[in-house]
């Protein structure tokens, strides 16, 4: 939305621009600018003096001067210079003109750069009465104050949800009571942002209007801080259920000051980043290090001859920042007890959790730490088998057996989705039928997928809560993170689909829900009927045991290799010690400073600004697909996928078909997101290069070598693009010419290659498109490596098969290609892998320690035209295992 106001703006400027040229008539300046009032109530500036004087110049039909200040305003919304520039306040067009004081904002006092925020003030009569307020709370500002703020002064329930959504640089809210409903807008814009939200008059409580609207700001921006100022006794308000939602209740009488002091208190808590401020005072201070760590304050790098350089590229900080110590208020990752254990105390309650732990050797590291703290030897472990390699390494460590459950396949695009909840359903009806529930510890899955499948978390954990109540979940949600700062993304995260539950749980309904559900399934339901039914948990019986695992470094601003692990754990203090030790294990007894204090940094920035930096990225990623995908040439050639190709209709439950689909509105999505199986990521963008011509490793290589383009995941005929917090709309334009310009010269070599060169393209796309290899399923493990598995589940023994390969006796080579691999798929002995074997793309294992290879793997594998295959050796072939020798070896 910040991107649909500029351009707004624009249009307004272009519209007065041909107003004052003559070239237009003032109806059509008119109307535009009607269409920018109401969204400009939810924004501090330009605010109502502005508006106001342009609303005035317009009606006096003063064309020069309307243009002349839209311009300015349009200027300074779009480059956001109002935050730090008081000029943009100012009506006057020169400095000599203005008045000298107008209570302005005196932002950029003394020079020095002080952060701007805007609060929303609620208030009945709004504007009048809100004006007022205004310009008492600007009064109260002093030259020491870290931050500056404007208010959003609005006078009804529905225009605070809409300035709330609208406009990212809210961080605080003021509610008076005594505001009513409805707005008095019947802008478009706020009826449809109203009914996306699915807030109906009727449903809220008029008694208690201003608490139902901080919880309802919380279930938007839990980031929020909100403040009451009541005449109500505290009492009254004590006991409420909502009155969570709020940090502070002021009395009405009270000064204005204790507010002004307040809002700024809160806005600094959410800035303290504790292990970065003490990092950086560490860094001034003057200290001998005596430690094991030469580079600590960069006396060897920049006395030297020879590396220099080093010093002069990163600077002086990052020595100075350097220590091995965990004296001087460092703090040990290890053990926290200072300021790394507030941080992360920080950083739980800001991403929706108990407890979060810092990372410093990426996911792959978090998502080991977590499989060993929670499961022992001999434990099932229910996941997909398209899970980033650290989950089945991390079991090949600890000893658990994994239970493979398949995603559905997208075979016309070489990927595959993400994992249907009836398999996972039936995984666990079967380990139950067959008595061995009681061994199945976890349910372990990728949120959102590489390609940007995004789980119905929720229901995954309640259904499968209700097959089994003391479930453990990992989510692995490495690309996901940011998804807790845009409210539509958050109810399918983990930590977001947890909180819901707990609620729920909560809920006197859930129990009566449960038991009704119970009568009508009766005795013994069938497994039809338990896969069919959307099945309710028993609320008194559920242990939320939710674990979520994020690269943070993926999608937020930690430096690489910063990642976190969240737990929303009610049995946690069963596995604190076992978690504990899985710290102890992996993590690294020197972590970096730099990645610590990015990880706090990071959380300070999506708790300040991450609402409306995910909102940009989804802004821009709509827009890439709608360019892309309606560009009269480039759609000739390339097309970014839509949910409906990316997710099968009946996984989409609620009938939406795309973002893009016309018609579509902001209800159908979230009514998607809330319902359906699965949703699409809209960042995450599969460009189909293949009609093109180009398989996606060449496509990759041509954008990085042609056009210093940077993309990393391909599959045979496609490309991943991602938009993140980091992109803005010139990224979306070179990205439009780059492939206009690959466009053009398709056609050019079509136009000029004759007839034979059309074959060979139209052929090279056809086999691109079409001859693709079927995607292999998980066969079984060889029988020697599945323990006691029953007839129906596959689990294995995936550890005993890794180290039986640690004998070269009980190894062999067989080559991929030719006769001996064929024979022995025909007559036998069966071929069992040695090790894991994960062709990049599409990176995930194709083969596991233990696995008996068919048909359809050596199929895959021959047909793959990828380079890089770990844990293949072209020139050797297959590694198995001779499963003769590990028989007679535990014979022994
Ligand atoms: C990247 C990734 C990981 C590993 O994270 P790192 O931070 O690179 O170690 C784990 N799981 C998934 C799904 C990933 O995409």
């Amino acid at each position: 939305m910040p991107a649909a106001r500029a351009d707004a703006w624009r249009g307004l400027t272009a519209d007065a621009r041909r107003w004052a040229a003559g070239k237009a008539d003032r109806a059509a300046v008119e109307r535009a600018f009607a269409d920018i009032v109401v969204l400009e109530e939810f924004h501090a500036y330009p605010g109502a003096r502005l508006m106001a004087t342009l609303r005035d110049r317009l009606a006096a039909g003063s064309a020069e001067g309307f243009r002349n200040l839209a311009e300015r305003v349009s200027q300074a919304v779009v480059t956001r210079s109002y935050k730090h520039d008081e000029g943009d306040w100012d009506v006057a067009e020169s400095a000599a003109d203005r008045m000298p004081d107008l209570g302005l904002p005196a932002h950029g006092s003394g020079g020095q750069h002080r952060p701007f925020f805007e609060m929303l003030l609620v208030s009945p009569h709004g504007g009048t009465r809100g004006a007022q307020q205004s310009a008492e709370l600007r009064k109260l500002r002093r030259s020491e104050d870290a931050f500056i703020y404007e208010t959003v002064p609005v006078g009804s329930f529905e225009d605070a949800i809409c300035a709330a959504i609208m406009n990212p640089g809210i961080a605080a809210v003021t509610i008076y009571e005594g505001f009513d409903f409805a707005s008095h807008h019947d802008a478009p814009v706020l009826r449809s942002v109203i009914a996306a939200r699915g807030i109906d008059a009727a449903d809220v409580d008029e008694g208690d209007l201003a608490l139902g609207l901080a919880s309802e700001l919380k279930r938007l921006r839990p980031e929020l801080d909100i403040y009451l100022l009541s005449d109500r006794k505290v009492e009254s308000l004590a006991g409420h259920p909502q009155a969570g939602a709020l940090r502070r209740v002021l009395y009405s009488v009270e000064e204005m000051l204790e507010l002004h002091l307040s809002v700024l208190e809160g806005v600094a808590e959410r800035f303290r980043t504790p292990f970065f401020d003490n990092l950086k005072h560490y860094a001034t201070r003057p200290i001998s290090t005596f430690h094991a760590l030469p580079i600590a304050r960069g006396k060897s790098v920049f006395k030297s001859d020879w590396i220099r350089d080093m010093g002069e590229f990163y600077g002086l900080n990052i020595f100075l920042a350097e220590s091995s110590a965990t004296t001087g208020g460092l703090d040990s990752l290890l053990e926290p007890t200072g300021n790394i254990k507030e941080a992360q105390e920080m950083a739980a309650r800001a991403f929706g959790a108990d407890r979060c732990f810092f990372v410093t050797n990426g996911t792959s590291t978090s998502n080991k730490m977590v499989h060993q703290a929670v499961v022992a030897p001999g434990e099932i472990v229910i996941l997909d088998r398209n899970c980033h390699k650290s989950h089945h390494y991390g079991m090949v460590l600890g000893g658990a057996q994994p239970l493979y459950v398949e995603a559905f396949p997208m075979t016309e695009y070489s990927m595959y989705g993400a994992v249907p909840l009836a398999s996972i359903k039936q995984a666990l009806l079967d380990l139950k039928a067959e008595g061995r529930l009681d061994r199945v510890r976890m349910v372990d899955l990728t949120n959102c997928t590489f390609d940007g499948h995004i789980y119905n978390t929720r229901r995954v954990m309640e259904e499968c809560l209700a097959i089994k109540p003391d479930l453990v979940f990992l989510w692995d949600e490495a690309w996901f993170g940011f998804a807790r700062f845009s409210p539509v993304l958050r109810p399918r995260t983990a930590m977001g689909a947890a909180a819901a539950i707990e609620a729920w749980m909560h809920d006197p309904a859930s129990v009566a829900a449960y038991e009704t559900q119970q009568a009508e399934l009766g005795e013994n339901p069938s497994r039809e009927t338990l896969l069919a039914t959307r099945l309710i948990p028993d609320p008194r019986q559920i242990r939320l045991r939710v674990y979520q695992t994020n690269s943070t470094h993926k999608s937020m601003s930690s430096l690489r290799q910063g990642s976190m692990i969240l737990v929303k754990d009610v049995d946690y203090h069963t596995v604190e010690s076992q978690f504990r030790e899985a710290v102890f294990t992996h993590a690294s007894t020197s972590p970096n400073q730099q990645l610590i204090a990015s990880l706090d940094i990071a959380r300070r920035q999506m708790e300040l600004e991450g609402y409306g930096l995910v909102m940009n990225a989804i802004e821009i990623s709509l827009s890439i697909r709608r360019e892309i995908n309606s560009h009269p040439l480039i759609s000739k050639y390339f097309k970014v996928l839509g949910a409906e190709e990316m997710v099968p209709a009946s996984y989409r439950q609620s009938g939406f078909s795309d973002f893009l689909t016309p018609g579509t509105t902001w209800a159908d999505q979230i009514r998607s997101m809330n319902e359906d199986e699965f949703c699409l990521d809209p960042t995450r963008m599969t460009l189909v290069c293949g009609t093109a011509g180009f398989d996606g490793t060449e496509f990759k290589k041509l954008l990085a070598d042609d056009y210093d383009i940077q993309l990393n995941k391909t599959s045979r005929n496609s490309v991943l693009l991602q938009s993140n917090i980091n992109n803005t709309r010139s990224d979306i334009a070179q990205l439009l010419r780059v492939l206009l310009d690959i466009s053009n010269a398709i056609e050019k070599r079509l136009a000029e290659g004759g007839e034979a060169g059309r074959v060979a393209f139209f052929a090279r796309v056809k086999s691109l498109m079409e001859d693709v290899p079927d995607l292999p399923d998980f066969s079984h493990f060889h029988d020697a490596f599945r323990g006691d598995a029953g007839e129906m589940t596959v689990e294995g023994d995936m550890r005993t098969a890794f180290f039986a390969a640690y004998d070269p006796a009980a190894c062999e080579y067989v080559p991929l290609f030719g006769e001996e691999c064929d024979r022995r798929l025909a007559e036998g002995p069966e071929m069992v892998s040695a090790n894991f074997v994960i062709p990049y793309p599409p990176g995930f294992p194709i083969m596991v320690p233990g696995q008996v290879i068919t048909h359809e793997t050596i199929d895959f594998m021959r047909k793959l035209d990828v380079k890089e295959i770990h844990g293949f050796n072209r020139e050797k072939g297959l590694r198995l295992i001779r499963i003769e020798a590990v028989t007679a070896k535990s014979a022994r």
